[in-house]
């Protein structure tokens, strides 16, 4: 069946933003149901010299959806699953990109019965997530302090290229020599690309292309911010579900004693994940709940709280979780917490609410920039996605605090401690706040380069963070960047503007 290429209209201004609060704007709108479809879309593009920009759930954060002109494309329609197959002992799921989390977890427990508890670790916070944006960021969360990024649970890709080739790629069957990568597409073609230089920091880190040494054709397309191809399925890897999930809120005065508890967690206990939510990101849920009435089941945090602490713990048995609820004590008491203001969750309506507390916080964040966009329509989302080495990250918590008190700026901070890699939220209430936001943002993204860490931790770097990865790898990189981009799209179609502005 032929594609409908829709001229864009009002009805569908919906599409022309993502969480990052900002908005684009587009000639034209497909809903592709099938690759076929794509491969039309792209050549359609072609013809008209338009650029093209892939969807999937739109809760991506740097605007990497949002269309610069030219043809949206929105993959919700390609929503099959497909499987379960073994390979080996693992268990696979073939995933079209348009799937969101939400069900895909629901799909993994419609197999319960017969392939036992399973799940899929990525989680980042947003079940209406899809796994073609998932893929495309390479998205982590809260887990991924434990169990790795998106990129660790995939194990193989379909791709159509801006030139409508198809690329099947499954994991350990393209391997780069060196920096060299003789891509194989599925009509016998062979792409030769020459990988960038630069060596990637040794933290979490989901800034421009993922490159080493022999590396996985896999690993280049997943985190690629959809520059490089459009992901049209995902061959996604099952994780065996720990017998026992614990959850531990930790409720503390003061962010020092926050912050030695979570450097005597890393070194102590074997937490899944370990989040962090500051005393401005509890303040503005706190004021939401007052008068939202759908926040009603999310638990009131005291006021004289500084910090919150959540510690997933993962076990085998009752007993080894329990070990690990001890140390956890031990050193809740050894930073001058107190165990007794802690919260405490083990069966799965508890694990519930605990995510959905984590959920609450971004949300109402959110929904305060909304409120402040409609007073200061430039206003933006102003969230930092930075991480460091364990050992810099009291430094970096003084470096936020140093520049928010300096500038007088309200502030929300939460995110994944356990990686030393917060979200800080900048809250404007005016454009000259935004703009000596924006400045001290960037002031941050060259200190943290500077210590070694990476601009982007998982968010991806879209429109909003180019500037940040060229401060973060400097303009050779950057050039070198483009150049693997112009192999697989000389005409720079896919996705313009995402990791570094378009050329021209
Ligand atoms: C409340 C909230 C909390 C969040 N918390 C986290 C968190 O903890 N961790 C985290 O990692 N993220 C988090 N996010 C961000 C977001 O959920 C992730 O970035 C997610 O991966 C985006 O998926 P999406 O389907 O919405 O992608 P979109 O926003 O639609 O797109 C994101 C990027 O992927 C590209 N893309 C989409 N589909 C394809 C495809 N099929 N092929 C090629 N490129 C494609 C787009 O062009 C774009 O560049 C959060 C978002 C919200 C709203």
């Amino acid at each position: 069946m032929s594609l409908r290429i829709e001229p864009f209209t009002n009805e569908y201004a919906l599409y022309l933003r993502d969480e990052s609060r900002s908005t684009g704007e587009a000639a034209y709108i497909a809903f592709p149901s099938d690759e076929e479809a794509i491969r039309e879309a792209l050549s359609f593009a072609r013809a008209n010299g338009l650029p093209v920009t892939t969807q999937g759930g739109r809760t991506g954060l740097a605007a990497g959806a949002v269309p610069h002109g030219g043809l949206l494309l929105n993959l919700s329609r390609m929503d099959r699953i497909s499987g379960p197959e073994r390979s080996g002992g693992t268990v696979l799921l073939r995933v079209q990109p348009g799937v969101l989390l939400v069900n895909v977890r629901k799909y993994i427990e419609g197999m319960r019965a017969e392939y036992g508890p399973l799940f899929f670790p990525p989680d980042p916070t947003e079940t209406t997530a899809s796994i073609g944006g998932m893929t495309a960021c390479n998205a982590s969360g809260a887990r991924t302090y434990s169990y790795g990024a998106t990129r660790k649970h995939v194990e193989g890709l379909r791709i159509v290229l801006a030139d409508s080739r198809t690329v099947t790629l499954r994991r350990g069957a393209q391997k780069a020599s060196g920096r060299k990568l003789d891509l194989h597409c599925d009509d016998g073609s062979r792409i030769a690309l020459q990988l960038p230089s630069y060596r990637m920091p040794s933290v979490k880190n989901a800034s421009g292309y993922y490159i080493e040494d022999g590396m996985d054709a896999v690993d280049l397309f997943t985190g690629s911010d959809g520059t490089l191809g459009v992901v049209t399925e995902a061959l996604l890897k099952l994780t065996s579900l720990p017998e026992q999930i614990w959850e531990v809120g930790c409720l503390l005065d003061t962010e020092e004693k926050a912050l030695g508890l979570v450097c005597a967690l890393r070194e102590n206990c074997r937490l899944a994940s370990l989040e962090y939510f500051d005393r401005g990101a509890l303040q503005v849920l706190r004021d939401r709940k007052r008068w939202d009435a759908s926040l009603r089941g999310i638990a009131d945090v005291p006021e004289h709280t500084a910090s919150l602490i959540f510690a997933e713990i993962h076990a085998g048995s009752r007993e080894e979780a329990f070990g690990e609820l001890r140390k956890l004590s031990a050193c809740l008491k050894s930073c001058g917490g107190d165990p007794d203001a802690t919260w405490f969750g083990w069966n799965a309506a508890d694990i519930r609410r605990f995510q959905a507390f984590r959920h609450a916080v971004p949300e109402s964040v959110n929904m305060l920039i909304d409120e402040r966009r409609r007073k200061e329509p430039g206003i933006t989302k102003l969230g930092t996605d930075m991480s460091v080495e364990d050992k810099d990250l009291r430094a970096v918590f003084a470096m936020y605090r140093e520049g928010l008190a300096e500038l007088g700026l309200q502030s929300a901070i939460w995110g994944h401690i356990g990686n030393n890699h917060v979200h800080v939220n900048i809250l404007p209430s005016s454009m000259d706040e935004y703009r000596r936001a924006k400045e001290l943002y960037a002031r941050w993204a060259q200190r943290v380069t500077d210590m070694g860490g990476a601009v982007s931790a998982e968010h991806g770097v879209g429109k909003l963070k180019a500037g940040f990865l060229e401060i973060m790898y400097g303009p050779q990189a950057i050039g070198e960047m483009r150049a693997l981009k112009r192999s697989l799209d000389p005409a720079g179609m896919l996705n313009p503007g995402n990791l570094f502005p378009p050329e021209g």
